[in-house]
């Protein structure tokens, strides 16, 4: 039995932040998130303890972009953090949660300039995210104050503790405000941890979340790496060389899913799209086309899946890597048909293999590598498995007024295996040949200037985008540099920008799905200008 888990909805979160969950793709409160929200919004101080990747940033995050008041200024909380990476990353989930209620949130860290952040710091930011040393450094020239803050983290404490910031993570808290929301995360609990929250934290709830539940399913386990433009192709491929029932294809977000669905469509597949947006009678049409055997792939949210009472699953495809161990777990848990181990199976671009190697580790799993089938192996699989079903065919001679068509066929004077071959022909057409691109999805052939690739934006004017924020976008999300970045063109509705043609697949990679100015983008290579 599941056990029905609160919605994002239920916690009393303004519609500015619900709206910025949703739009980063959030379906369901993790375990952890659902246990620590609640009391953080009533202001208690918690210590959390969850393995990596359950979704701590998201638990403290969300409550604080609640709590944070954008016309107050001064720092409204800081989150301290064990490394510059982790600082980055924290700081972009927050910015993301905070898009629109426009939170303004910046990573401070050792080993760059400190010129940039403090005018940074300057501007006015709600929340900081930090290592300690450079916290303290800032604190020290007096370009960060933290008087008015309401909240502070530690995140991955035992981390911080294990690299000796114990003392200056005693001096930041002793420059915070008595009366503050004091939050500790950690993987593990170990007593000098306990001290501290002893001495720093009023009255702690303790929140532990164990995962000895997630227990992966007898499967045989696959990833692909595939480019993001390619995913299509490679599902296509994958659904013509395996010998399946059903493909069960998981996407990140509801649009994905029907878009997803609908290429399919328009490529010949028997495929259905759900989600949540689907009403109860669409649902039911979908399942009874199910039952009646007249789908071949649905592609479905983590949540609208998991109310499905799905059985002979012979393929679960990760379309989008799943955003957290957890729900790979749950995704492959769906295969299973009967005396046969089911497939899962990952797509993961190339710049997606922290997030898998983080899925191993987790689920305690191992995924191996493989390469996608060839257009030749495709076809020769299917040719094998038609050859299957006609000889079982052939044998039960239940052919009705066919055998009567074959016969007019062949006293017309169409040789017999002429008549095979063509029928082969109409049956497998398409397969032989690579399907087209989607909507001319080329690098080398989108108008720019040599050298560089012109990229398409779905933002512009309308949302008064300017150049400036595509470049502190790129850069930021990138280690493309400002003076790098070509031409932009910015329009109502979109943007073009030109970007190094070696950097522009991780640039539409890490921005396409990525937010700037508060909405969600969709970046792929532009078209040639006519
Ligand atoms: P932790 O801090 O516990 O290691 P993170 O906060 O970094 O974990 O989250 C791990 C991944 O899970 C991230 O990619 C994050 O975007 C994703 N994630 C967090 N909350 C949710 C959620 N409610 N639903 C789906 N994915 C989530
Ligand atoms: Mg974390």
């Amino acid at each position: 039995m599941e056990k029905k888990v609160l919605a994002f909805s239920e916690f009393g979160l303004s519609d500015e932040v619900l709206k910025a969950i949703s739009s980063i793709g959030f379906e369901e409160p993790t375990p952890i998130q659902e246990k620590t929200i609640p009391l953080l919004l009533q202001g208690k101080d918690i210590i959390g303890q969850a393995l990596t990747g359950t979704g701590k940033t998201a638990a403290f995050g969300i409550p604080i972009i609640e709590h944070t008041d954008r016309t107050k200024h001064g720092v409204q909380a800081i989150i301290l953090t064990p490394t510059r990476e982790l600082a980055i990353q924290v700081a972009e989930e927050m910015n993301k949660l905070g898009s629109f209620k426009r939170i303004l949130a910046i990573p401070i860290y050792g080993g760059t300039s400190i010129e940039r952040q403090i005018k940074a710091l300057k501007k006015g930011m709600h929340v900081v995210v930090g290592t300690p040393g450079r916290v303290i450094d800032h604190i020290e020239r007096g370009t960060l104050r933290l008087r008015d803050v309401k909240t502070v983290v530690l995140d991955e404490a035992d981390e911080m503790l294990d690299m000796g910031f114990i003392d200056d993570i005693t001096t930041i808290l002793k420059e915070t405000p008595v009366e503050r929301q004091t939050l500790l995360f950690s993987a593990t609990m170990p007593e000098k941890i306990l001290k501290i929250a002893k001495r720093y934290m009023r009255s702690p709830e303790k929140v532990r979340i164990s995962t000895d539940a997630l227990t992966v399913p007898e499967t045989n386990q696959i990833f692909y790496e595939v480019r993001h433009d390619r995913k299509m192709d490679a599902l296509c491929r994958l659904i013509d060389a395996e010998d399946s029932d059903l493909f069960l294809v998981f996407c990140h977000t509801k649009r994905e899913v029907d878009g997803v669905a609908s290429n399919l469509k328009l490529r010949g597949y028997d495929a259905e799209a759900i989600h949540g947006d689907y009403s109860q009678a669409q649902r039911d049409a979908v399942m009874k086309k199910f039952r009646e055997s007249r789908i071949d792939v649905l592609v479905a949210t983590d949540v609208a899946a998991r109310g499905l009472d799905i059985s002979n699953i012979s393929h679960v495809v990760n379309y989008s890597i799943p955003q957290n161990p957890e729900s790979y777990v749950h995704r492959i848990g769906r295969t299973g048909r009967a005396g046969r181990k089911g497939v899962a199976i990952t797509f993961v671009t190339p710049y997606e293999d922290k997030q898998l190697r983080l899925i191993q580790a987790v689920a305690k799993t191992r995924i191996k590598k493989e390469k996608l089938p060839t257009i030749e192996q495709a076809l020769e699989s299917r040719v094998e498995a038609l050859k299957e079903k006609v000889r079982e065919f052939i044998a039960g001679k239940r052919f009705g007024i066919f055998l009567n068509m074959a016969e007019r066929l062949s006293i017309a004077g169409i040789e017999p295996i002429d008549l095979a071959a063509a029928l082969l022909k109409f049956h497998l057409e398409g397969l032989g040949r690579e399907p087209e691109r989607q909507e001319g999805l080329s690098l080398d052939d989108t108008g720019a200037v040599p050298g560089m690739v012109r990229l398409f934006i779905t933002v512009g004017k309308e949302q008064n985008v300017r150049a400036g924020d595509i470049v502190k976008a790129i850069a930021e999300k990138t280690n493309i540099r400002g003076k790098d970045i070509g031409r932009i063109n910015i329009f109502d509705k979109f943007t073009f920008v030109e970007v190094p043609r070696n950097e522009a697949e991780k640039v539409i990679e890490v921005m396409h799905q990525s937010i700037i100015s508060g909405r969600k983008v969709a970046v792929e290579p532009a078209k040639p200008r006519k």
